[in-house]
């Protein structure tokens, strides 16, 4: 596994894996890396010649910094679970590298950013889009891999896509769960043994509206998970949204056709989860 730790080595790296006619599949990450990760890292390479993956925890997607500094970092386990995952290109540059040239891009993603993470985290889907874009220009990617476990994070990416024409086909790739359900997260090593004991009842929540679906309204889930979460002292539910899965958009009424997705993001012992339950 070639390590690249500037935007130069990159470029090198790069230039003769086209040179080889080979295809490449990028997986950015922040690191902290999980078996989430490797999920995206096995799908890559399977369907490509060259699997190249970045670690860089992207400071300008934060917008609160207690957040940013608690982020987990072990770059030499992330480097050995790359190598163990059969990467061959590893990028992983520091902030200094990244934003040699300052990050003055301004996306404007329109109603796709004004709900959930987006109204949540002012400021974060411009730090993503801007680091994506840099990576999808550094490494020239045939395809880009992304979990849909950050699903508005999916829609934002395909909208950068359309906007600056990129040529890059965007995979969406299922979220990979722990045995007891819990979707893994670089965030979980953060939770005490207690609360990572509680955290699976954020899936069996969402699996049990999703039993329920054929008996309840769209309005009557949304108000069956709310309720399940606040009547658990343990969790402080942030947002539990059930929109359209393309326009992202709350929805009252399932149209014919339309696929529909609950979107949930909660505090949890003082870290923030997310999870996603795919209605129809
Ligand atoms: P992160 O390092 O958290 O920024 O995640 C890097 C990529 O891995 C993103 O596309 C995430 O959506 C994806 N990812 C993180 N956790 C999971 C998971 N449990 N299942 C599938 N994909 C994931």
């Amino acid at each position: 596994m070639k390590i690249c730790r500037t935007v130069q080595e990159l470029t090198d790296s790069i230039n003769t894996v086209k040179e080889n006619k080979q295809s490449i599949g990028l997986v950015p990450t922040m690191g902290a890396l999980h078996n989430g990760h490797k999920s995206l890292f096995d799908r890559a390479r399977k369907e490509n010649d060259v699997l190249v993956c970045s670690v860089f925890v992207n400071p300008i997607q934060f917008n609160n910094q207690d957040d940013f500094k608690k982020y987990p970092r072990d770059e030499k386990k992330d480097i050995a679970f790359l190598e163990a995952s059969g990467c061959d290109i590893a990028f992983v540059p520091d902030a200094k590298e990244v934003y040699k040239e300052e990050p003055t891009e301004h996306y404007d993603f329109g109603q796709l950013e004004q709900v959930m993470e987006g109204k949540q985290r002012p400021g974060h889907f411009n730090g993503v889009a801007t680091i994506v874009n840099r990576l999808f220009m550094w490494t020239k990617a045939d395809r880009g891999y992304f979990g849909e476990k950050d699903f508005q994070q999916i829609a934002i990416i395909k909208d950068l896509v359309r906007q600056k024409n990129i040529p890059i086909k965007i995979v969406a790739c299922p979220i990979f769960r722990d045995e007891d359900g819990l979707a893994t997260s670089s965030r979980n090593q953060r939770l005490s043994a207690k609360a990572r004991e509680i955290a699976p009842k954020i899936h069996q929540i969402l699996t049990k509206s999703f039993q329920m679906k054929d008996d309840l309204s769209i309005s009557q889930i949304k108000s069956f998970v709310e309720s399940e979460f606040k009547r658990r002292k343990e969790f402080e539910l942030e947002y539990f949204m059930i929109v359209d899965d393309t326009t992202l958009q709350p929805i009252l009424m399932k149209k014919e056709g339309q696929g529909v997705v609950g979107c949930v993001a909660v505090w949890l012992d003082g870290v923030r989860l997310i999870d996603i339950q795919r209605y129809y």
